[in-house]
């Protein structure tokens, strides 16, 4: 999408002149970002100050650029900016809109080494990475695709509870949930995959992929396995209806969880690296 193209459709939504479809009024959102000025004066006009620093402007005006970079390139190039990155939520956000989270390759066919038509493979562009602190907050860190804080269902249940005023406080200092949503524009669907940080257990992963061409109720059978990105040894294999049922933890360590759907003839196969650590200190590091 062009920038004229994104602006005519900002304007269109915001003046309700014209339907706006949810998906290209997010394609229109993330190529308008970086252009920071327009953004700035659209907030100006809404009457909302923009919270842009100058390091902010920096990178937006030249995110195009940092998105074709190789990661190490990037580094070696621009080592202050992927410091930003890493430490501003909206810029990381911008420029993980604009670059797509998914990189994607046409395994081949090792016996004929030609590609296979009937498996497409996507992984994670960057791992997504969280520490727990003394506390179980957890925090995001790297410069992967951002991670939203979601509020605990059984801290918000459980805020008028008096039980939980002999636990020590429990219930204000309940963990928040770290969740990455990640869509996929292509095959129209979205992962999302939630960490929450337990004492006793350590952390617990679920993971749901939800696709918006089957809403009559009709999801796709999907497959979920979990391994160690250490030695490839398996945690976990199994349909993911089967995986949401319990909670399932894993220790401080990276991992990769892969997901496979069959769509009519075709095999999509999504790999996310996942990693965990604890601020206390990781076993072995
Ligand atoms: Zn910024």
């Amino acid at each position: 999408m062009k920038l004229r193209e994104a602006k005519d459709l900002i304007t269109h939504y915001l003046v309700g002149h014209k339907f706006v479809s949810p998906r290209s009024l997010r394609k229109a959102v993330a190529v308008i970002r970086s252009d920071p000025r327009y953004v700035n004066d659209l907030l100006n006009e809404c009457g909302r100050h923009s919270t842009l620093t100058k390091e902010c402007v920096r990178l937006r005006s030249c995110v195009d650029e940092l998105c074709e970079l190789e990661p190490t390139l990037f580094e070696k190039q621009a080592p202050e900016l992927l410091l930003h990155l890493e430490s501003c939520a909206d810029c990381r956000e911008v420029f993980w809109d604009l670059k797509g989270v998914w990189s994607e390759t046409t395994p081949l066919d090792t016996a004929a080494a030609i590609p296979t038509v009937s498996k497409v493979v996507k992984r994670l562009a960057t791992a997504m990475s969280v520490i727990a602190d003394k506390l179980g907050n957890l925090h995001q860190i790297g410069h992967g695709p951002l991670a939203r804080d979601i509020e605990p269902v059984a801290a918000a249940m459980s805020a008028t509870d008096s039980r939980d005023a002999d636990q020590g406080g429990l219930a204000e200092t309940q963990p928040s949930i770290k969740r990455w949503e990640l869509t996929d524009d292509e095959m129209d669907c979205a992962i999302s995959v939630s960490v929450q940080y337990e004492a006793d257990s350590g952390f617990q992963l679920s993971c749901e992929i939800g696709w918006a061409s089957t809403d009559d109720g009709t999801p796709l059978p999907t497959q979920i396995e979990i391994y160690s990105s250490d030695d490839d040894s398996l945690f976990h294999a199994g349909s993911i209806e089967d995986f949401q049922k319990e909670p399932f933890y894993l220790a401080p360590g990276a991992y990769r969880i892969e997901l496979t759907s069959q769509v009519q003839d075709t095999d999509y196969h999504w790999t996310l690296p996942i990693s965990f650590e604890h601020s206390e200190g990781v076993q072995g590091k």
